[in-house]
This record gives C-alpha cells, sequence and structure tokens, in this order.
C-alpha cells in the first residue's frame, strides 16, 4: 500500500507537520520506555533490600524514590504533550484534507453533481475525514508504545526467568485469539450503528427539508411513526453491541487476572523451589500489564485502520475526479465583452444519456440582441443557454463570444460576463444586503440600493423589519416569489454583465408580480445581449427574433408576425397557449 501513489497521497499530509510527528513518536517512545523501567527499578530494590543492610537500604530507596518521581515527571509531560499537541496534529490535518475536498468540490463540474447526492458528499467532508485524524494521529503511536512495550516486557522477563515467561506466553495467544474474534465482531455491530445513524439522518433531513409538505397534509403523526421505526433500530444496533462489547471487555479483564494468579501460583511454586527470587515474582507482575495492554491496544488499532482507511478511500474517489470542464494552460482572459455570442454546428450530449440534446446549431447573436428561445418542454433550451457559460462543454462544433471560443479562455472571465435570471432563485442564508453582495462583493452600500431599485425591489426591501439588513432566512423562506426573483435581478444589476440569460423567470409568479419583474427584467436587458426564455409566449412577442428549437435543432425563426405567418411549430405552440 506505501508504494502506490494513494499510500503516498496518504503519507503526504504528515509532510507540514513532521516536527510534530517526530516530537509525539518521541514522547510515545519515552512513555513506553518508561513503563518498562519502573519494574525493573521495583527489582532492583525489592532484590537489593532483602540481602543488603539497614543503612544501605533506606539510601537506596531514596535514591531510587528520587529517581522514579523524576519518572513520573517526565511521563507526565509526555503523556500531556501526546494527548494535547498528538490530537491538534490530527485536527490540523482533518483541516488540511477538508479544506482540499472542499475546494476541490468548488471545481467540479455540473456533470459531477449531476451524479451525486448531496448528504453523501457532506459526509465524506466530516464523517469520513474524523475517522481518518484518529488514524493519523493514535495509529503510529499506539503501535510504537505497543511494539516496545511488548517486546521490552518479552525480553526483560526472559532473562529474569525462562520457565515463567514460556508459561504466560502459552496464554497470551489464546487471549489474542479471544480478543481478534470478538473485535471483528466488534467492528461489525459499530459499522451497523454508523449505517443505523445514516438512516437516522436520512429521514431527519428528508422530514426537515419537506416540513412544509408535511404539515399542509398534517402528516406529522406517520413521520414521527417512521421516524420512530428508525430510532428504534438504531438502539437495537446500539444494544447488540454493547453486548459483544462486554463480552469483550469482561472476557480481557479476565483473561488478565487468570494471568496474574497463574504468576502467583506458579510464582509461589518457583519460590519455595528456590527458583526464583521474591523481588523477581514482583516484577513480574508489575509486567503483566505491558504485556495485555499492547495486544488489545494493537487489535484496536487494526479496527481503527480499518475505518481510517474506508475514509481515505472514499475521500481519494472524489480527489481523483478530474473536473471535466478546466481552463486551458494558457486560457485568455476575455475582456471589454460587447456580448456577439455565436453558436457554430454546436451539438451537444449530457454525458448520462444515450441521445443528442442539441443537434446541428447555427446561431448568430449580435450584441446587444435580445433573442427568444421556445421550443416544446424539453426541447433543449435550458440546455442550450448552459453552454454558454460552459456549465456542460459542447459535445461538437463550438461556441464564441465575441469571436473567441469559449474553451480558450479563461471560466472566471466568462462567467464573469454572463448574468442568468432561472425560476428556481438560490437565495443564501443572510441579509438582503448579503444577498445582492453576491453578485459584486466589492459593491458600496449606494451600488446595492441603486442596482435594487432598478430591479423594482428598493420599495419592498424598505417595508421589511430591518430594510436591507432583514435576514430571509434559509433559502430566502421569509420572502415571497417576486421577491425573491426581483433579489436576483439586482444581484444580476449589482454584477452588470454584456450577456444575459432569463429561463423562465417568472413563470413561476402570479400575474401581478409577474409584471413588476417583467418591467425589472426589460429594464435590465437594455444594451445587454439577453437570451429568454418564455414560458409564457405573449412575453416575447416584441422579440426581434424568435427562435424555435425542436428535436431537430432550429426548426424556424424569425418575428412573431413572419412565425405566425409561416403557420409552423411556433404557430402551433402560440395556438396552444392562446386557446388556454
Ligand atoms: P427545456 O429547457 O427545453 O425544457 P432541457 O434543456 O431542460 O429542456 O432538457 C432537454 C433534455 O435534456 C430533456 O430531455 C431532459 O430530460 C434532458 N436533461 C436535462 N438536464 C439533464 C441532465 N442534467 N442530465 C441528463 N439529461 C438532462
Ligand atoms: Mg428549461
Amino acid at each position: 500500500m506505501l508504494l502506490n501513489a494513494r499510500g503516498k497521497k496518504f503519507l503526504s499530509y504528515y509532510r507540514p507537520y513532521l516536527r510534530l510527528f517526530i516530537a509525539d513518536m518521541v514522547c510515545a517512545f519515552i512513555v513506553a520506555a518508561i513503563s518498562l523501567v519502573f519494574p525493573l527499578l521495583t527489582r532492583y530494590i525489592t532484590n537489593t533490600v532483602l540481602v543488603g543492610s539497614q543503612s544501605v537500604q533506606l539510601d537506596l530507596i531514596f535514591r531510587i524514590g528520587l529517581v522514579m518521581v523524576a519518572l513520573i515527571f517526565i511521563e507526565l509531560l509526555c503523556n500531556f504533550f501526546i494527548t494535547y499537541k498528538g490530537h491538534y496534529m490530527g485536527v490540523m490535518m482533518e483541516h488540511d484534507m477538508r479544506n482540499e475536498l472542499f475546494s476541490h468540490y468548488q471545481k467540479l463540474s455540473f456533470s459531477f453533481y449531476d451524479e451525486q447526492k448531496t448528504g453523501q458528499l457532506m459526509s465524506r467532508l466530516t464523517n469520513d475525514l474524523f475517522s481518518l485524524t484518529e488514524l493519523y494521529h493514535h495509529g503510529p503511536e499506539d503501535v510504537v508504545i505497543s511494539i516496545i512495550k511488548f517486546f521490552g516486557a518479552f525480553f526483560i522477563l526472559l532473562s529474569i526467568n525462562v520457565p515463567l515467561t514460556l508459561i504466560i506466553f502459552s496464554i497470551l495467544p489464546v487471549m489474542l485469539v479471544f480478543a481478534l474474534y470478538f473485535n471483528k465482531k466488534m467492528g461489525k455491530a459499530f459499522k451497523q450503528n454508523k449505517e443505523r445513524v445514516g438512516d437516522i439522518n436520512a429521514r431527519i433531513e428528508d422530514n426537515l427539508s419537506g416540513i412544509r409538505v408535511v404539515k399542509s397534509f398534517t402528516s406529522e403523526g406517520s413521520e414521527m411513526e417512521k421516524f420512530d421505526v428508525e430510532n428504534n433500530r438504531y438502539v437495537k444496533s446500539r444494544k447488540n453491541s454493547y453486548r459483544i462489547m462486554a463480552y469483550y471487555h469482561s472476557g480481557l479483564n479476565a483473561f488478565t487476572t487468570m494471568i496474574t494468579v497463574v504468576v502467583i501460583l506458579a510464582g509461589s511454586t518457583f519460590i519455595s523451589m528456590k527458583w526464583i527470587l521474591l523481588g523477581d515474582l514482583l516484577t513480574y507482575l508489575l509486567y503483566i500489564n505491558n504485556l495485555t495492554e499492547p495486544v488489545k491496544k494493537l487489535i484496536n488499532f487494526t479496527e481503527q485502520f480499518q475505518e481510517g482507511i474506508t475514509g481515505f478511500q472514499r475521500f481519494m474517489e472524489i480527489m481523483e475526479v478530474e473536473p471535466d470542464i478546466q481552463d486551458k494552460p494558457h486560457a485568455r482572459t476575455l475582456s471589454q465583452v460587447k456580448g456577439a455570442v455565436d453558436f457554430e454546428d454546436v451539438g451537444f450530449q449530457y454525458a448520462s444519456a444515450s441521445d443528442y440534446v442539441l443537434k446541428h446549431i447555427d446561431l448568430h447573436v449580435e450584441p446587444g440582441e435580445y433573442l427568444a428561445l421556445v421550443g416544446s418542454s424539453g426541447a433543449g433550451k435550458t440546455t442550450l443557454c448552459s453552454l454558454i457559460p460552459r456549465f456542460y462543454e459542447v459535445s461538437e462544433g463550438r461556441i464564441l463570444v465575441d469571436g473567441q471560443d469559449i474553451r480558450d479562455v479563461t471560466m472566471k472571465s466568462l462567467r464573469s460576463c454572463i448574468g442568468i435570471v432561472q425560476q428556481d432563485v438560490y437565495l443564501f442564508a443572510g441579509n438582503v444586503m448579503e444577498n445582492i453582495r453576491y453578485g459584486r462583493p466589492e459593491a458600496t452600500e449606494e451600488e446595492v440600493i441603486a442596482a435594487a431599485k432598478a430591479a423594482n425591489a428598493h420599495d419592498f426591501i424598505m417595508e421589511l423589519p430591518d430594510g436591507y439588513n432583514t435576514d430571509i432566512g434559509q433559502r430566502g423562506v421569509k420572502l415571497s416569489g417576486g421577491q425573491k426573483q426581483r433579489l436576483s435581478i439586482a444581484r444580476v444589476f449589482l454584477k452588470n454583465p454584456p450577456i444575459l440569460i432569463f429561463d423562465e423567470a417568472t413563470s413561476a409568479l402570479d400575474n401581478e408580480s409577474e409584471k413588476v419583474v417583467q418591467d425589472s427584467l426589460e429594464r435590465l436587458a437594455r444594451n445587454r445581449t439577453t437570451f429568454v426564455i418564455a414560458h409564457r409566449l405573449s412575453t416575447i412577442r416584441n422579440a426581434r427574433r424568435i427562435v424555435v428549437l425542436g428535436d431537430e435543432g432550429i426548426l424556424e425563426q424569425g418575428d412573431h408576425a413572419a412565425l405566425m405567418a409561416a403557420d409552423g411549430a411556433y404557430a402551433h405552440l402560440y395556438r396552444m397557449q392562446f386557446e388556454h
């Protein structure tokens, strides 16, 4: 594992904290060494005391006592460092990875998000990374401490008394098998717990985001029942894991006690046969923890490793997704855009679809032109517009802005010259001012107000409880549809782009707010290249050019009168709406 690219990547996160890591390892080493030294000191005292004279004894006890106090102090410092700085190192590594993943999320394109579930992407950013930190921090430390303690104790015991050591080491493998067996079961139980937590979260998320629907259908009761089912399944799963844990811990305790008892019984027999000194037996008893604890620790480590590596794999799965739309190495910056847009024989197919949505689209739009796109639902109007800001890459042909292929310019400069107003308005939690400013964060308050006025939003904003400082709630729930739409238009006014896309911007609104919004849209469109997708054909009657999209590409184009006279697809659509 350490040889492949992912392995290298895994280790690379230690790099910024190498000094901290080394200090952590040194501390772990010292803690382990001290735990080995203590029993040896005890042995030295007892064995000397048993043979030496009174005054020598007191002097010796005093001096060794001093050494022990010093060691305790050093151990305390090291343990403090491991717990505090070691965890800190882990959290910092998690911080770095989380930033890296979040920043990668920002780069991935629409086609990636078309295929992913938001909840899943969130858990990769939180839970998964958490289990990884635990591994990063505890892993090496636990391994170092355990190995030193275990082998240190083994060789020291062996040098003191071979038969007694062999007796102990005949019990340890049994303990190991027992621990491994239950550890595996525990791992499964914990995994199940996590899944159940996931289920509960999914239910909560589903319920809370649809809470308005729940209430309108008065289905609180049945929602509670569904929730209780998940909640109970979770309790059952936890109960099961505690049962296994109980076996595991009580069993391991029993093994430790058993080893102690065996050492006492066998040791006493050996003393009576003069095979071993009392001090040596005491030493043995003190070392028992040094043997059993590493076994438990190493077994915990295997589980931590499994969990951490799973988290890391899930992290890498996303990190290894290359954004399918990126700037070319020497992409130019698009500046001083006049707003000419050309589609040259453009074809487009969604990655997940089997057929082309757009075929042979040729469209030349002059700067400042107001162009209406019509066609039946699913004809590809939205898709066509989403190709201009390069939300998706054309499959065939090319799109030019001011004569430059949009694949040759930076995405930032391209997207900053395009403003989009859609049917679904996305507002961020925060106040009115912040939301309008999203179009240009450095805008002054006067500019924001001017934009709001241009978007017919100023008056209603002033009527809100705190004016521009009014909090609009999550996704803007405290505003009406028309108000939200006007804020989103103000946002675009502030951005001031030469190219606009209105995608059914008024279709979710009632007649009255439609008029107000339509009015501000028309003001916005003045002197800008505008693509309008209209739900109600009456709103685009005055467009100089209407383009009708169908399955086979552009069916016809012209102004309203010409298209009506041609009596084709447009006339058909128009009559259908008119008759309604
Ligand atoms: P319109 O805006 O004209 O109603 P769209 O451009 O939204 O049509 O959709 C055109 C076709 O592409 C439809 O058949 C739709 O199902 C499909 N489509 C739209 N978005 C996606 C997507 N993200 N992934 C796959 N297919 C899509
Ligand atoms: Mg659409």
